[in-house]
């Protein structure tokens, strides 16, 4: 198995990695990182989960590094466009990991947000701008942002950004760059059109692939539970009681979120412990050891303060809230079923979260089973469910759950309800649940529009 040092990693990105609790690099790493640091471009089939956030930052920070001579304000040297303001937080947040112990300065863009901030950060100067076409676009026409002294350009989640309606934009962020420069390409599918636009600003390109992390999720025994916000505490109390439970991951999608919930555990006797970005190196480090070692059986984390969690046996995986990003789902899952292992993965759904996990369970090719025999089963939050499919979504025959389980705790979801009238009461189906599917565009405003940037 080749490590880090083989792959002729500089030493501050050596001990990033290390501190990062990475043991060695995952398949896409190993095969991406040699290519890159000799010039190459690359046409990269892997979707997130994978490990190709540093699959693609840590040779480019290398090879910032190594160039990094020009003194005074920073340039934007090498430019990662990403269709979601999670993917894109999520890219810079990694590339700050990386580049700790290197003097670098990286920013993320993107709308819904004010400006403002960004502007200023932008005035100092970067190297390393993480954006999404719109606000990127955007910020280029203001004259905040010039593009001339772009080395390395990255695309991310091609197909994603495809899908959302981003082609001209991305072609016109391609005419903006220097001629000279390296390029990369990452897609989690590779179709004619994704071909067809890689064709069109690679040259000749290493082509790397690897298997998705989803082929894990058929050994994963996996539960949807609907409950009402206010009762996921008491539900999760009362599922941590069974005494199967021996070594538990609980996501959360806020620091606070997990704090909060650490408390009420604490509070009904259920020893737990939180890792998240607010917690220093040192807190972390001692909660997955203790985690590892057993003495600590419940952790609650955010996703990402959770990578590096690198521990066998997981029995459960919680999904106390349901994550934005649907690959997020499967990496958290993957947590758990690891070696051959049986896992489960029980996800909480309420009334807010319906659109994520259909967009999970399209992602997954499957729908997840429904357990309504627990004290806290809301019909609401189940009813939410039964919105109108976007377009192409074809219904899917209802899975039951495994084999072997009482048909009577995993229930079909019920028939689509009539539209409610206007104005929401108490008890209706959440607003989301009532929309009609949003056109591309309108997906990504929405996306863009609720700001996660600084609570993971
Ligand atoms: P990505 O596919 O880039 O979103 O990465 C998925 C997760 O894998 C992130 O939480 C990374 O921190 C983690 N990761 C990336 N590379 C490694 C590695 N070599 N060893 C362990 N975890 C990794």
């Amino acid at each position: 198995m080749t490590s880090f040092k083989q792959l002729k990693l500089i030493d501050p990105l050596l001990r990033a990695v290390a501190q990062e609790n990475y043991q060695q690099p995952t398949p896409i790493q190993a095969q991406s990182i040699p290519l890159l640091l000799a010039g190459r471009d690359i046409l990269g089939c892997a979707q997130t989960g994978t490990g190709k956030t540093a699959a693609f930052a840590l040779p480019l920070l290398q090879l910032l590094t190594q160039s990094n001579a020009a003194q005074g304000k920073p340039a934007i040297r090498v430019l990662v466009l990403s269709p979601t303001r999670e993917l894109a937080a999520q890219i810079e947040e990694s590339f700050g990991a990386y580049a700790r112990y290197l003097k670098l300065r990286h920013l993320v863009i993107f709308g819904g947000v004010k400006q403002n901030p960004q502007v200023t950060a932008l005035r100092r100067g970067v190297h390393i701008l993480v954006a999404t076409p719109g606000r990127l676009l955007d910020l280029v026409g203001q004259g905040y942002i010039h593009l001339g002294q772009v080395q390395f350009f990255v695309l991310d989640e091609a197909d994603r950004m495809l899908d959302m309606g981003f082609i001209h934009d991305i072609r016109k962020v391609i005419k903006l760059l220097p001629e000279k420069r390296q390029n990369l390409l990452f897609s989690a599918t590779l179709p004619p059109d994704i071909t067809r636009l890689a064709g069109s600003f690679l040259s000749n390109p290493a082509r790397v692939e690897v298997s998705p992390p989803s082929s894990t999720v058929d050994q994963i025994e996996q539960r949807v539970m609907f409950v009402d916000r206010r009762d996921k505490p008491s539900l999760l109390i009362e599922q941590l009681s069974q005494p199967s439970m021996a070594r538990v991951l609980i996501f959360t999608r806020t620091k606070h979120g997990a704090n909060r919930l650490v408390k009420q555990l604490n509070k009904a006797r259920i020893p737990a412990a939180a890792i998240h970005g607010n917690k220093s190196q040192n807190v972390r480090r001692r909660a997955l050891a203790g985690f590892h070692s057993g003495e600590i059986s419940i952790l609650v984390a955010t996703d990402l303060a959770s990578r590096g969690i690198d521990v066998e046996n997981i029995s459960h995986v919680f999904n106390f809230d349901l994550p934005h990003e649907p690959e997020v789902y499967i990496h958290r899952i993957g947590r758990t079923g690891r070696a051959g292992l049986s896992g489960v993965a029980i996800s909480f759904c309420d009334a807010s979260e319906t659109a994520d996990l259909r967009s999970i369970e399209r992602l997954i090719g499957n729908e997840i089973p429904v357990y309504t025999e627990h004290a806290w089963h809301s019909s609401d939050a189940m009813t939410a469910v039964s919105v109108p499919a976007p377009a192409g979504h074809k219904p899917r025959s209802r899975r039951r759950s495994k084999p072997g389980r009482p048909p009577s705790k995993a229930r079909p979801r019920p028939k689509p309800t009539p539209a409610p009238k206007p104005g929401r009461q108490a008890g209706e189906p959440a607003r989301e649940s009532r929309k009609k599917p949003a056109s591309p565009r309108r997906r990504r405003w929405r996306r863009s529009s609720g700001n996660q940037r600084n609570n993971q």
